[in-house]
């Protein structure tokens, strides 16, 4: 098992509490500064989302590796970090994908511990349900393998579904539920704190997050990168790392790099807040769509692509209407529901729907992307991986085959076996 992070100092704690409760609350620092950019940086990570921040954290706990800045358009954490429907898991098929994934829920399950924040995990359960018997063989198949590489699934037959999610429609004429795959270890966190998380925990070790400061060029020289262009100016950098999710072809082509990734809208929706109802994360087979609840009571839910290029973070109507008839064919009591809230976010989606965590052909130049709609879960080994690859500059063993070299190959990594259709995945 890879070593973990030493814990930060400036902890929180109960004791903390009660000794600043007494003081009037004047010892606390902000979660992180807001530093003005030095002139140059041994390693610059471009995006402040869940995964840049992460690989900060791993560069500094893991590397010791402190001289470093994740620069950030925005604010931290309002991209996809901040928009997704938080569900977390490691069940996946292909066994270098489960490797990766189940290496980043182990992650996950001591994180709170390694960050000292509570990031809310919630080890609640994942029910993918089918509905066919060919849908069943394929889910055994995946069940199988995860057990044979040691992770946790179990094969639910149609009355343990019954009694797990009451509230499902069992016998609906088109989609009946012949049965489910659980993973008790999966479940959610809370998207935000986990990005104020990985902020605090890289900051108090040296790391500058630089908001509002948007990269506008990759700086090369004799086939090395030494810095990037920014709306703050040029920062150098013996090293850049790219965690841009939706934006990822857009700084690929700063680089001069053509990447086979398209860039899809996703949508999510949050209801009305109603008693418990929902105490799993339960997807459905027929089509995609996947629920949970939220602790304060709303419903969250979300299900396909728009299924057309964009970058506008704004989602459509077609896929409103395709997604609440998916929501009420197996919930039926959802059609009393109001939904509250409604956003989307921008996938950089794959061929193959696997993610590459990678050196570039540009020295000094690394890319975290391709996350598809499933990056959420892999934040915390996503990091990790990638301040292994820039420290080392070679991959450890859990990202060998994540490389972008696979689609010149034809090496594809398709959990989904969707081909190359990246609106299919
Ligand atoms: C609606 C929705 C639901 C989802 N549900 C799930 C789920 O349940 N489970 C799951 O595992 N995954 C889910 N995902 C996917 C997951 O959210 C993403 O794969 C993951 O968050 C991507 O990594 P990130 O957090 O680093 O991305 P982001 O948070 O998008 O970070 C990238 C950052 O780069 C910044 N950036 C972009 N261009 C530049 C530039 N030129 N200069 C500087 N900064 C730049 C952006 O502003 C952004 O902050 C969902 C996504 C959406 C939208």
């Amino acid at each position: 098992m890879p070593a973990r992070p030493e814990p930060i100092a400036d902890r929180y704690s109960a004791w903390r509490l009660l000794t600043e409760s007494l003081s009037g609350n004047r010892g606390w620092k902000p979660a992180w500064r807001k530093p003005e950019p030095k002139p140059a940086y041994d390693v610059i990570i471009v995006g402040g989302g869940g995964h840049g921040l992460a690989t900060a954290h791993y560069l500094a706990s893991v590397h010791g590796i402190t001289n470093v800045a994740v620069v950030e358009k925005g604010p931290i954490g309002l991209g996809n970090a901040g928009r997704n429907t938080t569900i977390v898991r490691s069940n996946y098929g292909l066994p270098s994908n489960t490797r990766f994934y189940e290496w980043s829920l182990k992650l996950w399950e001591g994180l709170e511990q390694d960050l000292n924040y509570n990031v809310m995990m919630s080890q609640r359960g994942v029910l993918n349900l089918f509905h066919s018997d060919s849908q069943r063989d394929a889910t055994a198949r995946r069940g199988n393998s995860m057990r044979l590489q040691g992770v946790d699934a179990e094969l639910l037959d149609r009355e343990q579904v019954r009694a797990m999610a009451p509230f499902i429609a069992m016998d609906n004429p088109m989609f009946p539920i012949f049965g489910g795959l659980l993973q008790r270890r999966g479940g959610t966190a809370r998207h935000d704190a986990v990005v104020w998380g990985f902020a605090r925990a890289a900051d108090r070790r040296g790391v500058d997050i630089i908001e509002h400061c948007e990269v506008t060029g990759i700086r090369r020289e004799g086939g090395r990168v030494i810095g990037v262009e920014t709306t703050r100016g040029f920062i150098g950098a013996k090293k850049v790392g790219v965690a841009v999710a939706g934006n990822t072809s857009r700084l690929a082509t700063m680089a001069g790099l053509k990447l086979p990734v398209e860039s899809h809208l996703l949508q999510a929706f949050v209801s009305e807040a109603i008693k418990p109802m929902i105490d799993s994360v339960v997807t459905f087979g027929a089509g995609h769509f996947y629920i949970s609840q939220s602790d304060k009571g709303g419903l969250v839910f979300g299900g396909d692509l728009d299924g057309y290029n964009s970058y506008s973070q704004r989602g459509n109507l077609p896929l409103v209407e395709h997604l609440m008839g998916a929501a009420v064919s197996m919930i039926p009591s959802m059609s009393r529901l109001r939904v509250l809230r409604q956003w989307a976010g921008i996938m950089d989606m794959t061929m193959d729907s696997s993610p590459f965590i990678c050196k570039t052909p540009i020295d000094g130049l690394y890319f975290n992307g391709g996350w598809c709609y499933g990056g959420f879960k892999a934040t915390p080994g996503s990091g990790w991986c990638f301040a292994h690859t820039i420290a080392n500059d070679a991959p450890h063993a859990f990202n060998a085959d994540l490389t972008i070299e696979r689609f010149r190959d034809g090496r594809m990594i398709d959990e989904r076996g969707a081909g190359p259709n990246p609106w299919a995945q």
